[in-house]
């Protein structure tokens, strides 16, 4: 498994802590563990910082997504050739 997480400045006390991609989106918020401010992820948002862990989180979703695609073949069944018997 790898890293599924983005980082995440928070402006506030200007401290650095990661989140999972898949719940960082447009219309997201949550507490900064070191402040408690609580930072609203907005595509509209004026903060740079904001802007720049959704896009972060975005290219990480689509990078997890890919490589879920990419499944494992299933095991074929052992096929027996009865026409020479
Ligand atoms: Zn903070």
């Amino acid at each position: 498994m790898f890293d599924d997480s983005v980082q995440v400045h928070c402006k506030r006390c200007r401290s650095n802590f990661r989140d999972r991609a898949r719940r960082l989106q447009a219309g997201y918020s949550r507490q900064c563990p070191n402040c408690e401010v609580i930072i609203f992820f907005e595509e509209t948002s004026s903060d740079k910082h904001v802007q720049t862990a959704l896009r972060a989180a975005r290219r990480l979703r689509r990078v997890l997504r890919e490589s879920e695609d990419v499944k494992p073949a299933a095991k074929q069944a052992p096929t027996y050739d009865r026409t020479s018997s």
